[in-house]
């Protein structure tokens, strides 16, 4: 279980690539500096019997031009083998050049001289006798069975020796491969082991350093681990760097402080619930408690039945408003809206709310603009939002006053205007209205249960609309709803 999530981890995941892509790189490193090596060594190999070999065919050239100026041409054969017996043995005096081995053969392949430490390998080949007899220098790699089926690998040089133009021996100087081939091994073995404990060492220092790094994460996880509905206050220690983990911290952070506050006004909400229908369920019931006491008249009965029935349409009409802004909270996504012409949304609005003003002696004034707006919305959902705006209206302003709807285009989009001749909104209850369940101290003992603006907010909302309360100059509540482009337009 622990080894299944440590190799799941994100830490073991990086480390992983890290080595995989620090093998790579070194395995390509180790590849060019072996071949690199490999190369400066041939090269320095075939340099150094090329030098012995061009030397050694100077020596030849000089002294036979030396000779024949002397007209000493017959004793040539006999002197000559002495003589290149003693060249190549001079030759070999040098110390750091022990391995190499040198011999003269004749225009044939004929060996005239050896060195001493010459192994015992076959003549000249027919290659380097056919380039000899060109004028060229050839090089070739010649293998050797040195008993015990041991390979013995040699790289030569052959070069002849010309006089007036023509080869007249040939020189060949070998180098045993031995000391480069020992060198290379003990290369590639050094690489087989750095390699590896490179990657060992650098694969556990990267875990490590890993870990260092992602343990913001892990304190993210346990924060994590310890939210519930009881602790949403908790929050993830941010680390102190500017980094993407700090980000996801903050942003989680920012998060948990939405859901917090989601959850709380949800809780609040409950509440607000149950206690409105706390009330009128207390009266129903101590109503009919008392009622059954004793016998009742019949005039008794009616009394506590329709006192009874008043609370019951009161908690029918919580249940309305709380499915209207259920219902209204939920219908975000319901596909595209019709366009509709809020000004005949006002109209029929302003119908409605016209036999509550009568009542009150209140005028509705409305001042709609000539231009033809539109909107996308829900229609019955507008009438609805701009009723409860003109219903508070009605309710909160005094008898004989005037209520005044006004259209007008805005930045492209529109405004409506409801302004009333009422006491005005407290400026502390300004920024508190349009939460459900909000009721202005001055309002509590009013028939409303504070939804009405929510309401409204919530239904303008749906069609890209908003809504915002001020106190107009002088007297009265001034409520403003803008429909911004593109949602709304003016088409004339
Ligand atoms: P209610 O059912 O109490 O009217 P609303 O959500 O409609 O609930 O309004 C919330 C509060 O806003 C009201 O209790 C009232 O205090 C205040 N309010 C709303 N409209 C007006 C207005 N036109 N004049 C004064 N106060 C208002």
């Amino acid at each position: 279980m622990f080894l299944k999530t440590a190799v799941n981890s994100v830490r073991f995941k990086i480390t992983l690539w890290y080595s995989f892509t620090l093998l790579i790189a070194l395995s390509v490193f180790s590849f060019f500096l072996y071949n690199q090596q490999k190369k400066a060594l041939d090269e320095y190999s075939d340099e150094v019997i090329a030098v012995k070999g061009e030397d050694t065919a100077d020596a030849i050239e000089t002294y036979l031009k030396t000779r024949s100026g002397e007209g000493n041409k017959k004793k040539s054969g006999f002197l000559d083998r002495k003589f290149f017996e003693s060249i190549v043995n001079n030759h070999m005096q040098d110390p750091g050049l022990v391995s190499i081995s040198i011999r003269i053969a004749d225009i044939h392949g004929d060996i005239i001289a050896n060195s001493a430490n010459m192994m015992q390998i076959h003549g000249i080949s027919r290659e380097a006798l056919a380039e000899s007899m060109s004028g060229n220098a050839y090089y070739e790699t010649l293998q050797l069975n040195s008993g015990n089926d041991k390979i013995v690998y040699y790289r030569s040089y052959t070069t002849p020796v010309q006089i007036e133009g023509k080869a007249a021996y040939i020189v060949q100087v070998l180098k045993p491969l031995h000391n480069n081939r020992l060198a290379m091994k003990a290369l590639l073995e050094n690489i087989l082991i750095f390699i590896p404990i490179t990657i060992m060492l650098t694969g556990f220092l990267g875990m490590s350093m890993a870990g260092l790094s992602l343990k913001p994460v892990n304190d993210i996880i346990r924060t994590t681990r310890q939210i519930n509905a009881e602790n949403l206050h908790l929050r993830i220690p941010a680390p102190n760097t500017r980094d993407e983990i700090r980000e996801l911290a903050d942003l989680f952070n920012e998060m948990l402080s939405r859901i917090e506050s989601a959850f709380l006004s949800q809780r609040r909400f409950i509440q607000d619930v149950s206690h409105e229908l706390k009330t009128p369920l207390t009266i129903v019931k101590g109503e009919i408690e008392v009622a059954l006491k004793k016998t009742r008249t019949e005039q008794e009965y009616n009394e506590v039945l329709k006192s009874n029935l008043e609370e019951i349409n009161r908690i029918s009409r919580l249940v309305e408003n709380l499915l209207t802004l259920a219902k209204l909270e939920s219908s975000g996504n319901e596909g595209p809206s019709p366009e509709i012409n809020p000004n005949d949304a006002l109209i029929q609005a302003a119908g409605k709310i016209k036999k509550l003003a009568e009542a009150k002696n209140i005028k509705v004034e409305l001042d709609l603009s000539p231009e033809k707006l539109q909107v996308k919305a829900n229609e019955m959902q507008i009438i609805s939002a701009f009723f409860n705006v003109m219903e508070n209206a009605v309710k909160y302003s005094p008898e004989g006053t005037c209520i005044r709807i006004k259209t007008f285009p805005s930045n492209g989009g529109f405004m409506v205007d409801i302004t009333d001749e009422g006491p005005g909104i407290e400026p502390e209850s300004l920024p508190h209205i349009f939460e459900r369940f909000y009721r202005a101290d001055a309002s509590r003992s009013s028939e409303g249960f504070g939804l009405g603006l929510s309401i409204a907010k919530s239904a303008l909302e749906n069609c890209g609309a908003s809504i915002k309360a001020e106190n107009a100059p002088g007297k009265g509540a001034k409520f403003l709803i803008i429909f911004p482009q593109p949602q709304a337009q003016i088409k004339n």
